[in-house]
């Protein structure tokens, strides 16, 4: 069976670890958890990241810093994981599901404005797949308006936009270390934050709404109760995990565009033949190559496809369900047909098997079973 997903690690991630628990400390705020957000920061140029338990965490963290209430509305991308509306929903707010760009599959920019209006606090931008959503516009609409932005750059750790690095244009963005991301240590994410005004109440909300971190520099000589908050820090044994991995940062990426570039040229041929539609990368974004999918003419050629893979041992999965046609999106009132492209594409996609253990070999036969399946 070729595996969809499959943890890349070596003797470093070992290592790490056995160091951590050898030094005693193994909870959160520790000496890796410190060295991974100083090695992120340097490296993306960022003001503040501070770990924590996941992306979805983070994203609660960004929610409860902008002040989010009841009454308030959020604009998101339907075509998303369930975290980026959960943690509008968690302080009360109403999420507003907006259709996604039919080439980038992110948020469409010329759908966003429609939706504004004076109980718009916060835009979220989620960037699928590493590809960048239109920053320049979504700074644009953001000050206009004077809305919030939270970038969702769960699956974009180490993509660009321009020459900023994403999750670090916005006023918050926030990363996912999850076992099927590029950079992982199972379940882990982080939140970084852009704004100065911003990193002493995460520093409290993320100690459980208490002024340890500061009690812990030195700066105050006891610690208490001063705000709403929840233990959202990561233990260190996961933090040395993640730094072997992110100390292979560039490694996994080169990796990784290898791979993408192998599908890519592989499948042209299905393109130019109009029976499939291959991921676009703008001109304006450095992808981090966090995934390959390819779209299918219509639900039952996918889903044929999908299954025939499954009998010669490839595992290819789709995702998501549209959150506004899920289960919980319709009792928000949401139903079929009100973003028609982003339905459209969630019965189309197809993810093709992408991680660092894949052989020559192995894309080779993966390529030449869609050509089989498709051109028979
Ligand atoms: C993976 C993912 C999340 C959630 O990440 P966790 O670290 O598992 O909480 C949120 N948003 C998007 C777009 C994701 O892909």
């Amino acid at each position: 069976m070729i595996n969809f997903n499959k943890v890349y690690y070596d003797q470093k991630e070992f290592k790490y670890i056995k160091d951590c628990i050898a030094s005693s400390k193994i909870s959160g705020d520790g000496k890796y958890t410190h060295k991974v957000q100083e090695f992120l920061e340097r490296k993306f140029k960022a003001k503040k990241i501070l770990l924590t338990t996941s992306a979805s965490t983070a994203l609660d963290m960004a929610s409860i810093l902008i002040n989010i209430k009841p009454g308030d509305e959020v604009i998101l991308p339907s075509y998303t994981f369930v975290s980026t509306a959960n943690s509008i929903l968690l302080r009360g707010a109403k999420p507003i599901f907006v259709d996604i760009d039919k080439k980038t599959l992110n948020i469409d920019i010329n759908k966003i404005e429609e939706k504004i209006n004076s109980k718009t606090r916060a835009l979220i931008p989620v960037h699928y797949a590493g590809i960048s959503s239109d920053m320049d516009k979504i700074l644009y609409l953001a000050k206009k308006y004077n809305l919030y932005i939270i970038e969702d750059a769960a699956q974009a750790v180490n993509a660009k936009y321009k020459n900023s690095f994403l999750g670090t244009i916005g006023n918050i963005g926030v990363y996912s270390f999850h076992e099927t991301k590029n950079y992982t240590c199972g379940e882990g994410g982080a939140i970084i934050l852009n704004d100065e005004s911003f990193i002493e109440r995460a520093e409290i909300i993320r100690e459980k709404g208490t002024n340890r971190s500061k009690f812990f520099r030195g700066e105050i000589d006891k610690y208490t109760w001063v705000d709403i908050g929840s233990s959202f820090l990561i233990s260190d044994i996961l933090s040395a995990f993640l730094l072997a991995q992110i100390e292979k940062m560039d490694y996994i990426l080169e990796k990784r565009k290898c791979i993408y570039e192998k599908y890519y040229e592989g499948l042209k041929d299905l393109e130019e033949r109009n029976i499939i539609t291959l991921p676009i990368i703008p001109e304006y974004n450095k992808s981090n190559y966090h995934m390959f999918f390819i779209l299918l003419k219509n639900e039952e050629i996918r889903d044929n496809l999908m299954y025939k893979l499954k009998e010669k041992g490839i595992q290819a999965l789709f995702h998501y369900i549209p959150l506004h046609i899920s289960p919980m999106g319709k009792k928000l009132g949401y139903k079929e047909g009100d973003l028609p492209i982003t339905e459209d594409v969630s019965k189309r996609i197809l993810r093709l098997p992408f991680h660092l253990h894949l052989t020559d070999k192995e894309i080779e036969y993966i390529i030449k079973s869609i050509y089989d399946i498709l051109m028979k």
